[in-house]
């Protein structure tokens, strides 16, 4: 009898890594039903993998990114080994700081195209004494072992592998699961608190942070221009904020930068279809600033100062208007909300509803879904006007202007131009939204 409860997988991943960290052994057992084939995510290339072999003993058939499991019956195993020596990789998929190595999961990790919210699949990581494992996956209680979530196959992440603890760190009511590679305790100590101040800033935008169990991987790649030179947000199995840091800059370095707000701030939404990174980058790029302003990390008039700045270079730079133009329509929604209902209403409240109502997402949201979304929690039609406004204006023959008009909407709040008048106080308004 065929029945949905036969098909869905029952998959045992057993993962097995030696020192000095420089292959990993993967063994895949199979209860239930065995999926066609595996596939390392939408990562082409498969020089890393070695040693493929089937339940007869003979090796898989890979091609095209699939590892064909023809022949392979319930109740058999497969295993393989990829190598972590980066350098026979056309891309850059493994980065180490001392004994400790942070991994592209495409590099080693082979899975079913389809995971549902029937299959069970389980990672267990046999790693050696001493050492841990940072992964965006849900811990199931058991040591190192993790369930893998269904977020499409397709979505990058990462898994940190060494000699650190992954640390629980409190921002209201959530926690956020810190991995710091390679650094003394009192580093790691003051990291801790670089990132906490950064969480909690964007914790104090609705009163909770948008996502539960974050995975936080902190990597020193040695000296750099400056403390982070640079931060990425991951979405495949949760979604995790990888900071790549100069780890001989005095910790207040940090503490000024807005790298981590930027990243943390791209937590308040799920995923947006890349080509509408503006509304992704934008709301990133609107906290960097409100956050820290509202979390006191900058003064109120800092706060609008780069905000402005950041328009102003949203309009003259090419590679600066995906940024700023998606920060501008936020900014116009966060006044139009909160003119409307005398400062009860917000981007904020929108946001934390939209948390609620929508989160945790495991799918890609089209730009205009999520304007909907807002619109529908805000009972308005602001954040569609603005989308649709700016389609219209992306849409344009050799759109010159393609950066909103926000200039009444600023003049509404005291502010004549893309630089503030320093002899003129903030007003009201303009007070209201980064406090
Ligand atoms: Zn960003």
């Amino acid at each position: 009898m065929f029945s949905l409860s036969a098909s869905a997988y029952e998959i045992d991943y057993q993962i097995t890594v030696a020192e000095p960290l420089e292959q990993v052994n993967v063994k895949v057992c199979f209860k239930k039903h065995v999926p066609r084939a595996l596939h390392n995510g939408a990562y082409r290339d498969m020089n890393s993998l070695n040693n493929t072999i089937g339940p007869d003993g003979k090796s898989l058939y890979v091609s095209d990114n699939k590892m064909r499991l023809s022949g392979v019956k319930p109740n058999q195993c497969i295993s393989y080994q990829a190598s972590l020596n980066g350098a026979k990789q056309r891309r850059r998929t493994t980065y180490r700081a001392g004994k400790d190595i942070v991994v592209n999961n495409n590099l080693w990790l082979w899975q079913p195209i389809n995971i549902g919210n029937k299959d069970t699949v389980k990672l267990t990581f046999n790693l050696p004494k001493g050492y841990n494992v940072s992964t965006p996956w849900t811990a199931t209680g058991k040591p190192n072992q993790f369930t893998l979530t269904t977020t499409p196959y397709d979505w990058d992440s990462r898994i940190a592998i060494g000699t650190f603890k992954v640390t629980p760190v409190n921002i209201a009511q959530q926690t956020i699961q810190v991995a710091i590679l390679n650094s003394t305790e009192k580093r790691k100590l003051e990291y801790i608190d670089w990132i906490k101040q950064a969480a909690s800033a964007v914790a104090g935008i609705n009163g909770s942070y948008p996502v539960d169990n974050a995975q936080i991987i902190i990597t020193p790649t040695g000296k750099k221009r400056e403390a982070v030179p640079w931060g990425e947000v991951q979405r495949g199995g949760s979604v995790s904020a990888h900071f790549f840091v100069d780890s001989f800059r005095p910790i207040q370095e940090f503490k000024d930068d807005w790298t981590a707000t930027h990243e943390l701030s791209h937590m308040l939404v799920p995923f947006i279809s890349r080509n509408e990174l503006y509304l992704s980058e934008g709301i990133a790029s609107y906290y960097q600033n409100v956050a820290r302003g509202k979390a006191g990390m900058i003064s109120v008039e800092t706060a609008w100062d780069k905000l402005l700045a950041g328009f102003a270079r949203g309009t003259s730079s090419r590679r600066m208007q995906k940024y700023w133009t998606g920060a501008a329509i936020y900014m116009m929604a966060d006044r139009e909300l909160r003119k409307r209902s005398n400062n009860k209403q917000s981007l904020g409240t929108v946001l934390d509803k939209f948390n609620n109502c929508c989160r945790p997402s495991t799918s890609s949201w089209s730009g205009q879904r999520l304007m909907n979304q807002f619109d529908e929690l805000s009972s308005s039609k602001i954040f569609t006007t603005l989308y649709y406004k700016q389609q219209d204006k992306l849409a344009e023959e050799q759109a010159k202007r393609r950066f909103p008009d926000i200039l009444p909407v600023l003049k509404e709040m005291g502010i004549d131009e893309l630089k503030r008048d320093t002899s003129k106080q903030l007003s009201g308004a303009a007070l209201d939204i980064v406090r």
